[in-house]
């Protein structure tokens, strides 16, 4: 039986002690009958809905949060049994890097995880079941956890302000994940410096047209519509007056003009907009509200870059523990060795520090403080820099394991250096944090 097998290797492959956990898993999973395969999609949702109350696995750390409710813990442990079944058994294969997206937004649809990363229209999105949701996937699957978070970020900007029907059209589309999302604000001369976006939108009758490129666009050509900043005009101060559109891929004049390839699997290219007509109401908000929306879509989601790097980090302390505790040198295993224990305190405490810095930050947002900017930003450069950190130490303990092609650590040391560029590098967070500061 196909499915029980796979429980079976995905359970034998997590890091993590189930200890009692794991017959519980099994013992529930045992109950269910043998499906046909036609019939995955209903039943998968089923199985999980079981093993989902087997409240097994909890990371103890987020049991001690002073952060989350009862229920932020429900979701917690239901992501973590989730993942385990669903995202582990194929995790580490990096074949076909539109297709594995394309499934796994299905199965993060069909189990009703993507609905946590796209807003109720014109509410405040759950920061803290981001941060756990990113954490439990990037523990698995960054390319699990980038499927997941573009949903949100590319709808953000949409369920806040743009009209009702277009909005309802998107937000239900890319929460059942019958739509792929992209966020489309980078451009060859406007990186970190947002301001000096080149792309025009210029009104003409019912509709604006779209001139410009953009780059580094995650989703360039797989997703079916895109969040596209442009400039409208010149605002009260001379500067550039920011405007957002939601843009099908399919509307003439759009194009998707070159497939990125990056160091990890990423899904990502340039796009180019010639004379693309966009139906005026696509407009999201007023003209020139561009520059905030992408703000406050950076503010909602900069703490979840933390927590993704927070799950890439804590699975490279897993493997490292593991694996100081199985290899043996000098008589001795690596664990035993006064200097790998070293590296291992450093990796927990900074994982730990990175750890609270993010539900802070989450925490902040979702109680309605206002912005959190300098804590969103501290999460964020603290979190993917210490990351960074821990996984290169998780590579180090493994010696020349640690770099071979398609293992775990090795494809971490890979997968972790985005996040200390995208959505802010950590150089503007530091300036954020430093101005911020200066402001209190
Ligand atoms: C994997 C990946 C996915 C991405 N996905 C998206 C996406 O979906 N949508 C999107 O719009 N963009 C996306 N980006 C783009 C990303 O947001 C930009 O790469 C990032 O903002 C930096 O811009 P840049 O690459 O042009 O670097 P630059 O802005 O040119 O910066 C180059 C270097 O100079 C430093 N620097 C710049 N200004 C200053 C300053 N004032 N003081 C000190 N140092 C400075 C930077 O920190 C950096 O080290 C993605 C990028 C990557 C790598």
């Amino acid at each position: 039986m196909r499915w029980q097998q796979q429980l079976h290797t995905a359970l034998d492959h997590f890091p993590l002690p189930l200890g009692e956990g794991r017959e519980r898993v099994l013992s529930s999973a045992k109950t269910l009958p043998f499906i046909p395969s036609q019939r995955e999609g209903k039943i998968r949702r089923r199985r999980f809905a079981l093993l989902a109350h087997s409240k097994t696995i909890m990371d103890k750390f987020i049991t001690q949060l002073p952060f989350l409710t009862p229920e932020l813990l429900t979701l917690a442990g239901d992501m973590e049994t989730f993942v385990r079944l669903e995202i582990e058994p194929t995790a580490i294969e990096e074949r076909d890097v539109d297709a594995r997206l394309r499934e796994y937004i299905s199965t993060l649809a069909e189990a009703g995880v993507l609905r946590y990363a796209v807003a109720d229209p014109g509410a405040n999105l759950g920061v803290r079941a981001l941060c756990l949701i990113r954490e439990a996937l990037a523990y698995s699957s960054p390319l699990a956890d980038l499927a997941f978070v573009m949903q949100g970020l590319g709808t953000y900007a949409i369920s806040q302000a743009a009209p009702d029907h277009v909005r309802d059209f998107w937000l239900s589309r890319a929460a059942e994940g019958k739509a792929i999302a992209a966020f489309a604000l980078t451009e060859p001369d406007a990186g970190s410096d947002v301001a000096s976006i080149k792309t025009t939108a210029q009104r003409d009758g019912d509709s604006y047209v779209i001139n410009g490129s953009k780059r580094f666009i995650s989703n360039a050509g797989v997703a079916d519509f895109y969040t596209v900043f442009a400039r409208t005009g010149t605002d009260a101060n001379g500067r550039a007056a920011l405007s957002a559109f939601v843009v099908g891929a399919k509307l003439t004049g759009f194009n998707v003009s070159e497939r990125t390839s990056m160091l990890s699997a990423h899904p990502i290219g340039e796009i180019e907009l010639k004379n693309c007509r966009v139906p005026a109401e696509n407009l999201v908000g007023a003209e020139g509200d561009g520059f905030l929306l992408a703000m406050r879509t950076m503010d909602t989601f900069r703490a979840s870059v933390g927590a993704a790097a927070c799950g890439m980090a804590h699975r490279a302390l897993d493997e490292a523990v593991r694996y100081a505790g199985s290899r043996k040198q000098f008589g001795r295993l690596l664990a035993e060795h006064q200097l790998i224990q070293e590296k291992l305190a450093d990796m927990v405490t900074e994982l730990d520090a990175a750890r609270l810095l993010v539900y802070r930050a989450a925490h902040l947002k979702d109680t309605g403080v206002a912005r959190v900017t300098r804590e969103a930003s501290e999460a964020k450069l603290f979190a993917t820099e210490a990351a960074s950190r821990i996984i290169d130490q998780a590579v180090q303990i493994h010696g020349g394991t640690g770099l071979v092609r398609g293992s775990v650590v090795e494809r971490l040391y890979r997968d972790i250096r985005a996040l200390r560029i995208y959505e802010g590098t950590s150089e503007i967070q530091k300036l954020i944090i430093a101005s911020q500061l200066l402001k209190e």
